[in-house]
């Protein structure tokens, strides 16, 4: 048997610019290409028109056609890694197997499961960084502890970048270095339990035109002006080297988002206690009221509040929510109805097409005060004052709820000054120490 390296896909997929590829490549042994429909994952979703699925199916099967045009392909196995790797390692005689990091923790736990099954073979998992431009403890304070709030880390980061962090490595050079086989055969999407979902995704190209004025229009939800590449960075069908090379270019606001990103990675890798509870374990006092009618309506777009529903019908629809109304609708949850920020988080987590532990989880906490560099907890949104900044001429709102302004539009399910000084009351009865 011919001695091989197997390459493993999982948030990088793409052919362009991948880090672990490019070192299988480089490594001498012939690289085959793998991906795992990984049922412990799969099976957690719910919804079996799941998009997220219909994202992956279709971009895995689009990076299979690439590699058959270059004489190799894609194998594929739909169940554990760990049965992956068992059939590979009966079929083919593997040296080392490439692939890049994973910052989540149970992604964590799996490598590491397969770094010792791989290991007590002598067959070494090589990872790389590949999703950020700086990860772990690339960027820390100068006493070597991490960052918790987000401006010192952004000047640290700024400080540290240099053309080396966003150069690409370019794996066309090397393709000649797949293992060359016929095609394998694709599990359809049925056949890995899912059916096609009807929501649109998003292109990678068409955005670039819109970072010259994006500083100024990025916080209104109605001129679409933000690049709607999350999906893809979350799944790495785009370069962050070669998005953070195209941002110090043109704009240093989205710049500053692509490193709340990178800050996101490294807060979760450093302090996973966040995925549980608050990152400030005090927050872990409040009374939550965690009302399921109201939770229920919330996420039904049907609180009587225009904008926070008009932001949960766009989310429903298209699985993607404006950012600025993101803030909104997670700060009416936690504040307005005093839901638990967990419940905001998973329903976010069920339904964005860009879900992401670290992103998700820190925008949740920083909504509800309990984040690493949150808004300070007294600081609540006015729905009606966002919407008067906003969307003043109410485009957005009119797009996601035509009902709105007849009579038969639903009631607001909670006045807003007593639901401001009722959460006042609940977080400084959570926070005072005696
Ligand atoms: P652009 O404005 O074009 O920004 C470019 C990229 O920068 C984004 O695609 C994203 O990768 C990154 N980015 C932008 N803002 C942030 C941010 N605040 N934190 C981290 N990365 C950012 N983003 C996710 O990718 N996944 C999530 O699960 C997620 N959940 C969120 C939950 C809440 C409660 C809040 C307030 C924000 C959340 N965000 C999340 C951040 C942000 O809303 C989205 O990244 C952004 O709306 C995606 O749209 P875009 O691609 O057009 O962004």
């Amino acid at each position: 048997m011919t001695p091989i390296s197997i390459f493993w896909f999982r948030r990088d997929l793409r052919l362009e610019d991948n880090a672990a590829l490019y070192h299988a490549l480089k490594s001498g042994l012939q690289v085959l290409p793998i991906f795992v429909f990984d049922i412990s994952i799969l099976n957690q979703l719910e919804d079996k028109t799941d998009a997220r699925v219909s994202f992956i199916h279709q971009t895995i099967s689009t990076l299979k056609k690439e590699l058959e045009a270059l004489g190799t392909s894609l194998y594929v196995h739909h169940g554990t890694a760990t049965e992956a790797f068992g059939k590979l390692l009966n079929e083919y005689s593997v040296k080392a197997v490439y692939t890049n990091h994973d910052y989540e923790p149970s992604a964590i736990a799996r490598d590491e499961h397969i770094t010792t099954l791989l290991g007590e073979l002598g067959i070494p998992l090589k990872t790389y960084k590949d999703q950020c431009i700086f990860e772990k403890c690339e960027v820390t304070k100068d006493d070597g502890k991490p960052y918790t709030v987000f401006t010192p880390y952004k000047n640290k980061w700024l400080a540290k970048l240099n053309d080396f962090y966003l150069s690409s490595y370019p794996t066309e050079n090397y393709f000649k270095n797949l293992y060359q086989t016929t095609a394998f055969t694709l599990p359809s999407l049925t056949e890995v339990g899912f059916e096609q979902s009807a929501i649109h995704f998003p292109p990678t190209t068409d955005f670039e035109h819109l970072l010259k004025d994006y500083q100024t229009n990025r916080d209104y939800p109605a001129l679409g002006a933000t690049t709607r590449l999350s999906v893809h960075l979350r799944f790495g069908t785009v370069s962050i080297r070669k998005l953070a090379k195209l941002a110090q270019q043109t704009s240093d606001t989205w710049l500053s988002e692509l490193i709340w990103r990178d800050f996101y990675f490294q807060i979760l890798y450093h302090f996973p206690h966040a995925t549980k509870g608050a990152f400030k374990p005090q927050y872990d006092a409040i009374q939550w009221r965690n009302n399921e009618v109201e939770f229920e309506k919330w996420c039904n777009g049907q609180t009587g509040y225009p904008i926070v529903d008009a932001g949960m019908r766009e989310l429903n629809t298209t699985g993607f929510m404006h950012n600025r109304v993101r803030m909104i609708v997670a700060s009416f949850l936690t504040k307005h109805l005093l839901i638990d920020w967990r419940w905001g988080e998973a329903y976010f987590a069920k339904k964005l097409l860009d879900f992401d532990l670290s992103a998700n989880n820190g925008g949740w906490q920083w909504a509800a005060g309990s984040g690493c560099d949150a808004a300070p907890y007294f600081r609540i949104f006015n729905p009606y004052e966002q919407t008067k900044k906003f969307d003043a001429d109410l485009k957005y709102i009119r797009k996601w709820v035509p009902e709105f302004q007849q009579l038969n539009y639903q009631k607001p399910i909670v006045d807003h000054s007593m639901a401001r000084e009722r959460c006042l009351t609940v977080y400084k009865n959570a926070l005072k120490t005696d």
